[in-house]
């Protein structure tokens, strides 16, 4: 299989199988950003010659009888491969011909598979237009993850995420017309110190408009090298405390009224949280309350001060 840099993915795409079918990011201009840093360009597709090689291997080791007699010895019985999830930053950018390419090579090797995923921008469906969504859909591609990060238009803007709270919603709704579904990671504490609670209400009011499938903050934690480290020391914005962060989410988790699942996951939550909405609304607020009160500052930030990345 061919992978480029760092792979990223969702902590609920553990069991997708990971396809490489771009690297790195078109956007590539948040200020807080580092996750694809560690590549020589901004951006690059893989070529269909090299999708196309890596399904048949998977489709070779999958199907092969030695293969097959080695995954038994060693005690396992791989289930079939039912989803796949494409790697890079914004694959869903891709024009609708080329992800129907990919769809279709998918089925042709995998045909187990019931549904595609990836990582979304909020742009990434602006050049397609509602007919070739809803040809996507048909393709299986269903359950995007975007990072919206926020609906606060300040910290958009500040943070150069090349987007507004309207195109969030203009985008999402179009995605919903065609039977897209999509989840939302939220960036905690991107609003800068002193803002993080109006923005997380700024970002309910918007997400409450929507029909997403996840509500799943990360919190911010910032590199020396990305762009906003250098803000930071210019004395142009200044970090939430870790607590405040907390106090953000409980924002968040208090001003979103519509049924979807919270989820902070993965390493730049020192706290793992997880519930359903609004069933689990007030045991999520009584948890974060405890994590107000009782969890020194200090210790929170030394859990982010070794986070050596995310
Ligand atoms: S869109 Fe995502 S991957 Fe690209 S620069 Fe922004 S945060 Fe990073």
């Amino acid at each position: 299989m061919h992978y480029t840099g760092t792979i990223w993915r969702p902590p609920y795409e553990a069991d997708s199988l990971l396809l490489e079918v771009t690297a790195g990011c078109t956007h590539h201009k948040c200020k807080f950003c580092t996750l694809y840093s560690d590549l020589p360009f901004k951006f690059r597709m893989t070529s269909m010659e090299d999708i196309e090689r890596d399904l048949l291997e998977v489709r070779t080791l999958r199907t092969n009888p030695y293969s097959r007699m080695l995954t038994r010895l060693q005690g396992e019985d791989p289930d079939p491969i039912r989803r796949v999830f494409l790697t890079g930053a914004n694959p869903f950018v891709l024009k609708t011909g080329k992800l129907l390419k990919i769809a279709s090579l998918i089925h042709q090797y995998l045909p187990s598979v019931e549904s595609i995923g990836c990582f979304a921008r909020v742009t990434d469906s602006v050049n397609k237009t509602d007919e070739e969504l809803l040809q996507l859909r048909q393709a299986g591609y269903n359950g995007l993850t975007i990072g919206v990060e926020t609906g606060d238009d300040v910290a958009l803007a500040f943070m150069r995420k090349g987007y507004t709270s309207l195109d969030i919603l203009a985008q999402c709704r179009r995605l919903e017309q065609a039977g897209i579904e999509y989840g939302f990671f939220y960036l905690t504490s991107i609003s800068g110190k002193g803002r993080g609670e109006d923005g997380a209400k700024a970002s309910a009011e918007i997400f409450n408009q929507l029909h997403p499938f996840l509500v799943g903050p990360n919190m911010l934690t910032i590199y020396p090298e990305s762009d906003l480290y250098q803000e930071i020391q210019n004395g142009n914005w200044e970090e939430e405390g870790e607590i405040e962060k907390y106090r953000e989410l409980r924002s968040l988790v208090e001003n979103l009224d519509i049924s979807t699942y919270f989820a902070a996951m993965g390493a730049s939550n020192a706290f793992q949280l997880r519930g359903k909405l609004p069933e689990d609304k007030e045991k999520l607020l009584a948890t974060l309350d405890r994590i107000i009160s009782e969890v020194i500052e200090e210790e929170l930030r030394r859990y982010r001060r070794n986070l050596r990345h995310l």
